[in-house]
C-alpha cells in the first residue's frame, strides 16, 4: 500500500460526446482514439511517451477500476514526501490533457488530484467540489461562427473535406475528421472497420472474432426474430446504485486491503455482467447482437437488437449483483446491510432514430428507475418511442427485477395473446378510473377466453400495471 498524490484524468459528459456523429463508425472512430489513452494494457507506454519531458513521472494508478476514458495516475510519494506534490500534478495533468485534446479537438476533460494514503481517500477529496483541486479542459468557441458546419456531427466549424463510405469530399471539423481517418492510419488496424476498446474485451471473453460483428445500427436491427419488424433497437444505460456512497464508506471505516481493490473488483464486476449478459443472448448465428458504445466503472451505454434487450438487461443485472456480492469484505461494509445492485434504462426505437437522442432518453429511462427506488433495488426504467413518442406515459412506472423476474412467466403468457387482442386490451385502460378499468379489462380477457391472464398484473399494480406489462411484452422473449 503506497500512498502519493492521486490525479484522475477523464472525458466529461463523454455519452454526449461519442454519440456526436450519427452513425456507427464515427462513434467507433471516437471510441478507438479514447480508449487507445485509456486501455489499460497500453496505458504504461502512451503515458510514458507523453509525460517523458517531465521533471516528474506519473504511474498509472493500480488501485483505480478499469473506465473508458479514464486515466488514473499516481505521483507516488517520496521518502520523505513531497511538498510541490500538486505543482507537479497540475504539470503532468496538462500534459496529459493536451495530448488527448490533439486527438480528439472536441472532447471535454476534467483532471482532478489529491494526495491521500489511498485512492479511495483521494477520490473523495478530488470529486467533491469543494475540496478538490482540477482543472478543465473544454473546446474552445469557434473563432468564425461564418464558416460552414461540420456535415457528420453539426457541433463545430468544417476544416477538411474527406471521403466518409460512398460520400466524397464531405466537410467535417477536426473532431471528426480524427474520428474518420486518423485511426485507420495506426498500425495494427487492419480492417477499417475494426471493433476497439471494450468491444474487442467483449470479443476475446467470447471467443469471438472482429469479423462477428456488425457495421451499421440497420445490421444490427435486422439480427431480430424473424417473426418480428427487424428495425428496432435498444439503446440501454446501465449504472451502479449508490456507488458513491459505498466509496466513501469504505474510504472511511474499510480496511486497507479493501479500499485498495475495490474499485478495480467494481470495475472487473461490470466487465463480467457485461460478458454474461451478452453470452446469453448470442444465437446460433454468433453475430455479436450487442454494440458497447461505453464501459466505465460501473456502468455502460450498449445497443442491443430490441428483441433480446429485455433478456439481456436482466441477466446483466443478476450477473452484476451476484458479482459484487462475491467481493470479499464488502457486505462487512456496507452502510445498513444494502446490498449492492444496479439499475437500468431501456429506450426502444426505429434503428434510423437518432443514437444521440436514445442515449439521452435512457440516460433519462435510468435516473427515473433510481429516483423511484431510492437506488436501493435494481430498477429498469424504459420508453418505446415507436409506441410512446419521447416522453413516458403519465402512468408508467419502472419495475424492479424482482417485480420482472415474479411476473415473468405471467409475461411470458400475455406476449403470447394476439397483438389484435393486446391492442383492445390498452384501449380499455383509464388509469383515473382504476375499477372501472380492472373490470373492463376482466370482462375483455374472458372474450378472448384468457381468464386469468391479466390476474397477476392487476394484482401487482392495478390497471396502471396492466399498461405497464402491454408496453413491456412488445419486445419481451
Ligand atoms: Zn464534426
Amino acid at each position: 500500500m503506497t500512498g502519493g498524490t492521486f490525479i484522475d484524468i477523464a472525458a466529461v459528459r463523454i455519452g454526449d460526446y461519442l454519440s456526436r456523429t450519427p452513425d456507427l463508425k464515427g462513434r467507433r472512430g471516437a471510441s478507438a482514439w479514447l480508449s487507445h489513452a485509456s486501455h489499460r494494457a497500453g496505458l504504461p507506454d502512451w503515458l510514458a511517451t507523453v509525460t517523458a519531458q517531465l521533471p516528474t513521472r506519473p504511474e498509472v494508478n493500480p488501485e483505480a477500476g478499469e473506465a473508458d476514458g479514464l486515466i488514473p495516475l499516481r505521483i507516488p510519494t517520496g521518502p520523505a514526501g513531497d511538498p510541490h506534490s500538486g505543482g507537479a500534478a497540475e504539470e503532468v495533468a496538462r500534459t496529459v490533457v493536451d495530448a488527448l485534446r490533439r486527438r480528439l479537438p472536441g472532447v471535454w476533460l476534467r483532471a482532478n488530484w489529491a494526495a491521500a494514503d489511498s485512492y479511495l481517500a483521494a477520490y473523495r477529496v478530488m470529486h467533491d467540489p469543494g475540496t478538490g483541486a482540477g482543472l478543465e479542459a473544454f473546446p474552445p468557441l469557434p473563432d468564425l461562427p461564418m464558416l460552414a458546419t461540420c456535415a457528420r456531427c453539426r457541433v463545430d466549424p468544417a476544416v477538411a473535406a474527406i471521403d466518409i463510405h460512398e460520400e466524397g469530399n464531405v466537410p467535417v471539423c477536426a473532431d471528426c475528421e480524427a474520428r474518420y481517418t486518423d485511426r485507420y492510419r495506426r498500425p495494427g488496424l487492419w480492417h477499417e472497420h475494426v471493433p476497439v476498446g471494450a468491444e474487442t474485451d467483449l470479443l476475446e471473453a467470447l471467443s469471438l472474432t472482429p469479423r462477428q460483428v456488425v457495421q451499421h445500427f440497420t445490421e444490427l436491427a435486422a439480427l431480430g426474430a424473424e417473426d418480428g419488424n427487424r428495425n428496432h433497437l435498444a439503446t440501454v444505460h446501465i449504472d451502479g446504485n449508490g456507488l458513491g456512497a459505498l466509496f466513501d464508506h469504505i474510504a472511511r471505516y474499510g480496511d486497507r486491503d479493501l479500499k485498495a481493490r475495490v474499485s478495480a473488483r467494481v470495475s472487473a464486476a461490470t466487465r463480467t455482467a457485461l460478458v454474461e449478459a451478452t453470452r446469453t443472448v448470442l444465437d446460433s448465428s454468433r453475430t455479436v447482437p450487442v454494440i458497447p458504445h461505453l464501459v466505465g466503472g460501473d456502468d455502460v451505454l450498449v445497443s442491443v437488437v430490441a428483441d433480446r434487450a429485455w433478456r439481456f438487461v436482466t441477466t446483466y443485472l443478476e450477473a452484476f449483483a451476484a458479482r459484487m456480492r462475491g467481493i470479499d469484505g464488502l457486505t462487512d461494509h456496507l452502510p445498513d446491510g444494502q446490498r449492492v445492485t444496479a439499475s437500468a434504462g431501456l429506450v426502444f426505437a426505429h434503428a434510423t432514430f437518432p443514437f444521440r437522442r436514445s442515449a439521452e432518453l435512457a440516460g433519462a429511462a435510468l435516473r427515473t428507475a433510481k429516483q423511484e427506488h431510492q437506488g436501493r433495488d435494481a430498477a429498469v426504467g424504459w420508453l418505446d418511442v415507436t409506441r410512446d413518442g419521447e416522453q413516458p406515459p403519465r402512468h408508467r412506472a419502472t419495475w424492479t427485477t424482482r417485480a420482472l423476474a415474479e411476473l415473468g412467466p405471467a409475461l411470458a403468457a400475455l406476449a403470447t395473446v394476439p397483438a389484435s387482442g393486446r391492442a383492445v386490451c390498452e384501449r380499455l385502460i383509464d388509469p383515473d378510473r382504476p375499477a372501472l378499468s380492472a373490470a373492463r379489462l376482466r370482462e375483455q380477457a374472458r372474450r378472448l377466453d384468457r381468464g386469468d391472464v391479466l390476474d397477476p398484473f392487476l394484482t401487482h399494480g392495478g390497471p396502471a400495471a396492466v399498461a405497464d406489462a402491454l408496453s413491456l411484452v412488445r419486445w419481451w422473449r
